[in-house]
C-alpha cells in the first residue's frame, strides 16, 4: 500500500467547506478512498505543564494512602452502625481521614478545592440487613473557565473493603488492592491535579457501598442527573494494584485493562434499534472515551491500555455501571490479572496458601503509573475542546462521498476540527483530516465538511482539537435524512 501512495498523485482543494480530491491511481494498483487522504492517527504533542504535573505522582503517597486504609482494620460500609469498634477502625473513620486529605490538598493550593461529604441511609437490601448511612467524600476542581466549567470529568475509586463475608462489620477487611489501590488513584490526581488550572472541572471521589450493591456510586450517579451535571467522562479505577503474588509469573505489570461498554446501559429501544441500524456496537461515549484513553497514552508513555471491549469482566460489575445506567460514559480500569485469594477473602494461612487483600501484594510504583494515566487522561479532557454536539451525517442522497455536520457553539478559538475514521473491523481509529481538510464554518459554530470516503465501509467521528493538541473524545455521527 506504501508504494502505491508514493505513485499516487493527487490534487485537493477546498470548495466551500468541501473536500475534492481527484485520483489518479497507476492502472496496476490502488488505492481505496479511505486510505488516499487524511493521515494515519498519530498521538498529540505531550504537553510540558500535564508531563510535568505527571512527574509529580509519588508511589511514596500513594503507599501512604493505602497503608492508612488499611490501617482501619475494617471499611466493611455496615461497619459505619456499629457502636462497638475501637476508635481508629470502621468506615467512618476512613471517610474522616479522605475529607481531611482532600482539605490538606486543598489548604495547598489556596483552597481550590470545594470538599464534599454526602452522607445518606440506604434502606435494607439483599446485603444491606438494617438502615445504613453511606458517606460518599469528594473534591470539586472548578473549571476556570466559565462557559467550560459546566463540563465535568470525574475519577473514582471504592474505600468500603470486605473480606469472605460481606456482612461481617468486625473482622480484619485490609482491601488494599480492592480498592484502597482506586482511592489512592483518585486521592493522588486530587493532589497532583489541584495544582494546576483547566478550563472544566474535574471531580475527584471515593464512594462506599461497592461491596454491599454499588450503592454509592448509585447514589452520586442519580445526584449528577438529577442536578443536570454535565459529566462527559467518569474513571473508575478498581484493582489497581498490580496484585504480585510470589510464584506469579503472569502478571503484567506493563498494562492496565479499561473496560467499556459497546450497547450503553441507558439506550432506549429505539436507540438501540439505531445503534444495530448503524453498527454503532461499538461506538458508545464509554468506548469513544476508551479510545481516547488508548492516545493519551501514547501522548504520555508509561502504562498501557488494553482495552477491553466489554461492560466490566466477565459476569462481573463495578461503580462505573452505576453511571453508564445515568447515561455517562464511564470506563473502568483494572490490573491484568487479578489474583481471588487476594480479594474477598478473610486474612489467613490454608495449605501454605496466603489468602486476604493484604498490603503487602499490592505494586506501589504500578498503582502510580495507573495514577499518571488517570491524570493526564482528566488533565487532557478537561484542557480540551468540548465535544462537538449535533453530529450528523448527510443521507439525503446515496453517493460515495460523505457529508458530515456538526456543532460547536462553546468551542475556545483557535479549535480545530478532526474527522476520524476506521473500517468497520477496526477496533481504533485509523486516519484522521490532517492540515488541508478544513471544514466550512458558520459564526454560530455550525461546521460541514465531505470526504471523498464511503460511509458504506469506515465508521467517522468528529473530535475537536485545541492549539496545544487537546483532544476531546470523538464522537459518532447519526443520520440526518
Ligand atoms: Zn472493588
Amino acid at each position: 500500500m506504501k508504494a502505491s501512495l508514493k505513485r499516487l498523485t493527487m490534487t485537493a482543494a477546498i470548495v466551500a467547506g468541501t473536500f475534492v480530491s481527484v485520483a489518479h491511481a497507476s492502472s496496476d494498483d490502488t488505492t481505496r478512498d479511505l486510505d488516499a487522504i487524511g493521515s494515519a492517527i498519530r498521538p498529540g504533542p505531550a504537553d510540558p505543564t500535564i508531563a510535568h504535573a505527571l512527574q509529580q505522582i509519588s508511589s511514596r503517597q500513594i503507599q501512604h494512602t493505602i497503608e492508612t486504609l488499611v490501617g482501619f482494620h475494617t471499611r466493611d460500609t455496615l461497619s459505619s452502625m456499629t457502636k462497638d469498634l475501637p476508635p481508629g477502625q470502621g468506615i467512618n473513620a476512613a471517610a474522616d481521614w479522605i475529607e481531611s486529605e482532600f482539605e490538606r490538598y486543598s489548604e495547598a493550593c489556596g483552597g481550590c478545592l470545594e470538599v464534599r461529604r454526602d452522607t445518606f441511609t440506604e434502606s435494607p437490601q439483599s446485603r444491606i440487613p438494617q438502615p445504613t448511612t453511606i458517606t460518599n467524600v469528594y473534591a470539586i476542581l472548578r473549571g476556570s473557565d466559565p462557559v467550560q466549567a459546566k463540563r465535568m470529568y470525574l475519577v473514582t475509586g471504592h474505600y468500603d473493603s470486605r473480606n469472605s463475608d460481606t456482612l461481617d462489620t468486625h473482622g480484619e477487611a485490609p482491601g488494599a488492592n480492592d480498592d484502597a489501590s482506586g482511592v489512592a488513584v483518585s486521592l493522588e490526581c486530587a493532589r497532583v491535579l489541584s495544582k494546576l488550572k483547566f478550563p472544566a472541572t474535574l471531580v475527584f471521589v471515593a464512594v462506599a457501598g461497592e461491596e454491599q450493591g454499588l450503592n454509592g456510586s448509585r447514589h452520586l450517579a442519580r445526584l449528577a442527573k438529577s442536578e443536570d451535571w454535565q459529566l462527559d467522562g467518569v474513571l473508575n479505577n478498581d484493582i489497581v494494584g498490580g496484585n504480585t503474588t510470589p510464584g506469579d509469573t503472569l502478571q503484567d505489570k506493563s498494562v492496565v485493562r479499561v473496560f467499556s461498554e459497546g450497547i450503553p446501559a441507558s439506550a432506549t429501544p429505539e436507540q438501540q434499534k439505531l445503534i444495530q441500524a448503524l453498527g454503532y456496537e461499538s461506538d458508545s461515549s464509554s468506548r469513544e472515551l476508551a479510545r481516547m484513553i488508548l492516545g493519551v497514552s501514547e501522548t504520555y508513555p508509561g502504562m498501557g491500555p488494553v482495552l477491553e471491549f466489554r461492560r466490566d469482566r466477565f459476569l462481573r460489575g463495578g461503580d462505573h455501571t452505576s453511571f453508564n445506567q445515568e447515561g455517562f460514559a464511564a470506563v473502568r480500569f483494572t490490573e491484568w490479572r487479578e489474583d481471588f485469594n487476594h480479594q474477598h477473602q478473610n486474612v489467613r494461612t490454608e495449605n501454605g496458601v496466603e489468602y486476604g487483600d493484604l498490603l503487602k501484594f499490592v505494586d506501589f510504583p504500578y498503582v502510580a503509573h495507573v495514577a499518571a494515566l488517570n491524570a493526564a487522561t482528566l488533565a487532557t479532557l478537561a484542557d480540551a475542546p468540548p465535544p462537538p454536539s449535533n453530529v450528523r451525517i448527510v443521507t439525503k442522497n446515496l453517493d460515495n462521498n460523505t457529508t458530515l455536520t456538526w456543532t460547536a457553539a462553546d468551542a475556545p478559538p483557535g479549535t480545530k476540527y478532526q474527522v476520524v475514521w476506521r473500517q468497520l473491523a477496526d477496533p481504533y481509529w485509523v486516519r484522521f483530516t490532517d492540515k488541508g481538510i478544513e471544514p466550512s464554518g458558520t459564526p454560530a459554530g455550525s461546521y460541514s465538511v465531505t470526504l471523498p470516503v464511503s460511509k458504506d465501509n469506515v465508521i467517522f467521528g468528529v473530535r475537536l482539537v485545541d492549539a496545544q493538541g487537546h483532544s476531546s473524545a470523538a464522537v459518532v455521527p447519526i443520520p440526518e435524512r
